[in-house]
């Protein structure tokens, strides 16, 4: 019998001019990935029921919500884009999830202030997620009225006979999986996202088993393996497209292209027998120079006490909610710096776990028991970790540590903890799969032996830490390194990236012999640090510290620091819920500047954040690829309030010291003109000027350093990011590290172009990145014509020491030699050689 046609209009959610779907500028609704629709571009600001029914989701972000008719259509209400990112800030819902609502009542009020500030857009997304039940769509045309105008008119197939199938459940044909590792996290994330999308309730059949498609940990706990046949089973008005459509899915591979899977631990060939070089080695990225032994001190997080009993269910159910919508918004943090695909997928599935309807139950469940929502929590988690460490397959059993990383995140949330001061016992080598600067905060008092990680690469935020602190440190190391028990004997060469298992005591005692050479190389190098440096013919080369505030500015000083290079002013940003005011960032400018006085200089770096350096209250648009989006003066330029505040400050501290201001990353002359120009309207407001130079990160800045030095007054050379564009490898990779060396050809060919483009303008050059803290690299900088060098804090009185030995002539020999070497190995290998001839420590081997 044919289906008879009624129609159902979807009254406009808010005021403005329809855009179609399809020119919304993201994927997920362009290509109709949720279901077909309309945009507005709004001109009010609250969003209105567009139609009767019930509020099916609203999202913790409250950016989002869907209102589904009695008859089973369902329309998705999705304001601005990215908007996930503001965690809440910029909206009220005015309802709840579950209420009644008629059509036009207001559902959601937004800010539309915030969202032209920092969303990607403000377009309102209107989409029709429950398409089975839709024949045909009219969008409107021109511009509509909020409560008034049919945005989406609707002709729906018959609703009775649509619910009559209802009650009829549809089960789809075997579907064999194509999956190597069944259904595993990442597809059953796929999955379950899928199902949700269906109004109907959907299962996912295996022999006996059935369990509900739209949960992740029950897809996952059906341990489906490959090749075996699995049926999906739905009911309710649109329950033959969700069979239909999640049977395809599941075909297909639930989003797995071949070769994506993960590999079950049983038959992978373990990465230790990749990655260890032999010997009991395990390998990574050098990422801070220097020898240490020591036993191993595996950092782990630690377990929560939590009260059994709680407050009223609606109490506890609360708190809950905030901290769900807290680690949501924590995990969306995070994802927006994942480097690789995977962890980002990874994420989400952490994402899908939070409101995953398994685990919710469970803890709905406990709650109305009368637990606290930490106890519910922590033991729903904990039952469902525990349930997939049960099963046989082994990527399933290794996704119990998901399931306990989002139950963890949770569990702080809810007891108020924050993280717990990482306290290494002295001595110790700490190993971790990931530091946070605030993890290494409480090193100035107990400092490890050396620091290894199984994330980040030589020029991550850890390695640059590790290296103003003098620990020798490998980042990206083998996770092999996570097994190691604690208390093993190891011995770690940051310089190379190795760290030795279960030494031989000779090899031991042989590298405490060296350590005890270097550590009196030191004391010479120090005893002679605080004179200026300078070649060994007398020629000076300024040697300045980066710093990250007063305190290290004072030990810079102290070391014999001539300056301050590189103040990277964003830590001084870090780690706090709101941005500090002008008047706290001119306290702490003018703090370091009162250390330095008025001869040295003071280089301040204005904030340098995106790519690998988030900021918790600026939540940065997502990007497909954040090392090319907003980075460095991008973001300043984008944000001038924010900007210029900084600026006042920088200004205000201007006459107490020698300072400098820096623009980081500048790509073009425009952005340079474009932060002078704010620049020159906040100084009209004082007497004091100060000078202006840029980082040269980006290759094309290197090309136009001529045309950038006429309107400059300096410039320092970054080759952490330098070497990183340069070679397009992602500096904190850690399969790359050891390849992204600044002493590569083409590094140093761009090195002598920005010093001559420079010179030409008779401007100065400075070199601020990992490099110039390297002594061996040091001649070649300076023979380069590199004017002076701004290094980490503990490596000031080598770099001295480095300098003294050469004599300006023998350092340009050098560096025109190397500039004409085609490869980094060869030009390592010469300076190995010279090095030996010399007697001179590398730190480059561990004695043999
Ligand atoms: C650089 O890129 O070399 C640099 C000094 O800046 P940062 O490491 O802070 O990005
Ligand atoms: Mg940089």
């Amino acid at each position: 019998m044919p289906e008879r046609a009624v129609t159902l209009d979807v009254i406009a959610p808010v005021s403005g001019v329809v855009v179609p779907l399809a020119a919304v500028p993201d994927p997920v609704f362009a290509r109709k990935m949720m279901g077909d629709g309309a945009a507005i571009d709004p001109t009010s600001a609250e969003v209105l029921a567009p139609v009767a029914g019930t509020v099916t989701q609203l999202h913790e972000a409250q950016h989002a919500l869907a209102v589904a008719t009695g008859d089973g259509v369902e329309v998705l209400v999705h304001v601005g884009l990215d908007t996930v990112a503001l965690g809440g800030r910029g909206f009220t819902a005015l309802v709840r999830k579950g209420a009644r609502v008629e059509r036009g009542q207001p559902l959601l009020r937004f800010d539309p202030e915030i969202l032209a500030r920092e969303a990607r857009s403000l377009l309102v997304e209107v989409v029709v997620t429950s398409g089975a039940r839709v024949e045909s769509m009219e969008p409107a045309r021109g511009t509509v009225k909020a409560g008034e105008t049919a945005l989406l008119r609707l002709a729906l197939k018959d609703a009775a006979a649509a619910a009559a199938a209802a009650g009829e459940p549809v089960l789809s044909a075997p579907v064999a999986l194509p999956n190597p590792a069944g259904l595993h996290a990442r597809p059953a994330a796929v999955v379950a996202a899928r199902a949700k999308q269906f109004v109907s309730d959907v299962r996912l059949v295996r022999g006996p088993s059935e369990v509900n498609a739209k949960s992740v940990v029950a897809i996952m706990g059906l341990s489906a393996r490959r090749g075996e046949p699995v049926r999906v089973k739905a009911v309710g008005p649109d329950a033959e497209t969700a069979a239909a459509e999640l049977a395809k899915l599941l075909a297909e591979g639930a989003g797995e292209a071949p070769g994506e899977a993960p590999v079950p631990t049983e038959t992978a060939p373990r990465l230790a027998e990749v990655r260890t070089a032999g010997r009991g080695e395990i390998l990574g990225a050098p990422a801070s120079p220097g020898l240490a032994t020591g036993k191993v001190f595996q950092h782990r997080h630690g377990a929560f006490d939590v009260a059994e009993r709680g407050g009223s269910a609606e109490e506890e159910r609360a708190r809950l909610d905030r901290a769900v919508r807290e680690a949501a918004r924590q995990i969306e943090a995070l994802k927006q710096h994942a480097y690789d695909r995977q962890r980002a997928q990874i994420l989400d599935v952490h994402l899908a776990l939070l409101e995953d309807p398994g685990l919710v139950s469970s803890i709905d469940g406990l709650l109305a028991e009368g637990k606290s929502a930490a106890f519910a929590c922590r033991e729903a988690f904990a039952g469902h970790a525990a349930k997939l460490e049960r099963l046989d397959n082994p990527v399933l059993r290794e996704r119990a540590a998901d399931v306990r990383d989002v139950g963890r995140r949770l569990l702080a949330l809810l007891a108020g903890v924050e993280p717990a001061e990482l306290l290494v016992p002295e001595g110790a080598v700490l190993v971790a799969e990931e530091l946070t600067p605030s993890d290494m905060s409480g090193f100035d008092r107990r400092r490890p032996a050396a620091v290894c990680t199984a994330r980040g690469g030589s020029t991550s935020h850890v390695a640059i830490l590790a290296r103003g602190m003098g620990i020798p440190a490998i980042c990206g190391i083998d996770e092999a390194a996570l097994a190691l028990p604690d208390g093993i004997e190891v011995v770690v060469d940051g310089s190379r990236g190795v760290l030795r298992v279960s030494p031989e005591e000779g090899f031991v005692s042989q590298v405490r012999e060296r350590i005890a050479r270097q550590a009196a190389q030191r004391e010479v190098d120090a005893s002679t640090a605080l004179a200026p440096g300078r070649t060994r013919d007398g020629h000076r080369v300024e040697v300045a510290a980066n710093v990250r505030n007063a305190r290290e500015a004072r030990e810079a000083v102290a070391a014999g620091a001539e300056g301050v290079g590189l103040l990277r002013s964003e830590f001084l940003f870090e780690g706090r819920a709101t941005a500090p005011s002008e008047e706290e960032q001119a306290a702490s400018y003018v703090a370091v500047a009162e250390v330095l006085g008025k001869e040295r200089p003071l280089v301040v770096r204005t904030l340098d954040v995106g790519g690998d350096k988030p900021l918790p209250y600026l939540p940065l648009p997502r990007e497909e690829n954040p090392f090319l989006g907003m980075r460095g003066i991008r973001v300043s330029l984008e944000h001038p309030e924010m900007f210029r505040a900084q600026l006042r400050a920088i200004l205000r501290a201007a006459p107490v010291g020698n300072l400098h201001v820096m623009f980081p990353m500048v790509a073009t002359l425009d952005e340079v003109r474009a932060a002078k120009e704010m620049l020159a309207e906040e100084q009209e407001a004082v007497t004091h000027s100060v000078k202006v130079g840029a980082m040269i990160e980006v290759p094309s800045a290197v090309v136009i350093a001529e045309v950038l030095a006429r309107e400059l007054d300096f410039f320092s050379i970054g080759t952490n990011d330098l070497t990183q564009y340069a070679l397009a490898m992602d500096r904190n990779h850690p399969k790359l590290a050891g390849i992204a060396d600044a002493m590569n050809p083409a590094v140093l060919r761009m090195i002598a172009m920005t010093v001559e483009g420079a010179h030409e303008h008779g401007k100065w050059v400075g070199v601020c990145g990992g490099i110039a803290s390297d002594p061996v690299a040091v001649p070649v900088l300076v023979g380069l014509g590199v004017d002076e060098l701004s290094v980490d804090v503990p490596a000031i009185p080598a770099v001295k020491a480095a300098l003294a030995r050469w004599s300006m002539e023998e350092c340009a020999g050098l560096a025109s030699e190397l500039v004409r070497l085609r490869t980094t190995a060869e030009i390592r290998g010469v300076l190995a050689a010279r090095a030996s001839e010399e007697g001179e420590f590398q730190g480059r081997r561990i004695p043999a």
